[in-house]
């Protein structure tokens, strides 16, 4: 296998560009040794960036992902997400001990607010800060903001030191390539691009299908491919099976021609307007 391509944080540190999701991870005790080991599969093929949130299966993802990384913390790159009615100044600081002490570990690498809510962005990210400050996180950053949402959070005291933004963003959502990719890659903001194979929903499209056989690859290889290529973009697809983590990890191996991501183009129409931020 090639090496796994890397994103650079504004710290410099470099992350790999193909993580790991855990949603709908931790619901169920029955599948929960089935998830650990395909998050440990994706660790060893060099998926070493983990996404997880307080929110997912009310902790129960937290403690999948605690139990994936317990006796090699230091070789991941840990993400985890507050919920936005948590994100006071106190709040922030409170639920990340919590998600901590769920993972058993000391520290979160990259700590998001998961969408916005009614606490000011200021207390929001002066706790962040005081996390960042005693250590409890390695930097912290956003999910679910639009273009307008980052102009507004570099207005805020310290807001510059967001170290990354997490929105959907799939071959069959484009609307971020108008103006909220180019806003970060120009201030060196990465994207984490949620949802990447639009959970699945994409797969059958003709046109990735046809690619995909051409490569002898997978529709889901080249759906993660094309988010990878972009600059500053981290792809986190989720899988509970160790066989389609491997299937995933495989995406940094393929090299699609400038005419073939032509053909995607025209069967998912990059954005000619601003659209909306979506959001799932
Ligand atoms: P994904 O696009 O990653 O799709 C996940 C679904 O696709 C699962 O049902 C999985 O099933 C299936 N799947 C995975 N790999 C393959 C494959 N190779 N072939 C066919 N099916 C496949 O969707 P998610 O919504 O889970 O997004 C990824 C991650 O992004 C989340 O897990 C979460 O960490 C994050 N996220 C963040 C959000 C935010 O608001 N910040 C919102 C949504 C997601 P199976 O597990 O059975 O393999």
């Amino acid at each position: 296998m090639p090496d796994m391509p890397v994103t650079r944080l504004p710290s410099g540190i470099s992350v790999p560009s193909l993580g790991l999701g855990t949603w709908k991870m931790g619901e169920d005790a029955r599948s929960a040794d089935r998830e650990v080991e395909s998050l440990k599969r994706g660790l060893d093929l060099g998926m070493t960036l983990i996404d997880t949130a307080e929110m997912y299966g009310e902790g129960g993802a937290e403690i999948i992902t605690g139990r994936a990384i317990a006796d090699r913390r230091d070789e991941v790159f840990l993400v985890s997400k507050v919920y936005p009615w948590n994100a006071s100044r106190r709040g922030v600081i409170d639920a990340c001990h919590r998600s901590l002490s769920r993972m058993k570990t000391d520290r979160i690498d990259l700590y998001l607010l998961h969408w916005r809510g009614e606490h000011e962005l200021e207390a929001t990210v002066a706790g962040f800060e005081d996390l960042r400050e005693t250590g409890k996180i390695g930097a912290w950053g956003v999910s679910n903001f639009d273009a307008d949402d980052m102009e507004g959070l570099l207005d805020v005291p310290a807001g510059e030191n967001c170290a990354a933004n997490q929105v959907l963003y799939n071959l069959s959502r484009r609307g971020i390539e108008y103006d909220l990719l180019p806003w970060c890659q120009q201030r060196g903001i990465p994207v984490m691009a949620y949802s990447p194979i639009e959970q699945g929903r994409i797969l059958r499209n003709a046109e990735l299908v046809r690619i995909a056989k051409a490569y002898q690859a997978t529709p889901a290889q080249v759906a993660l491919a094309f988010l990878i290529r972009q600059q500053g973009v981290i792809a986190i697809p989720k899988s509970s099976s160790p066989e389609r983590v491997e299937e995933n990890a495989c995406a940094m191996a393929l090299d699609i021609s400038d005419r073939d991501w032509q053909a995607l183009d025209l069967a998912f129409p990059p954005p000619r307007r601003k659209l909306p931020l979506e959001m799932l």
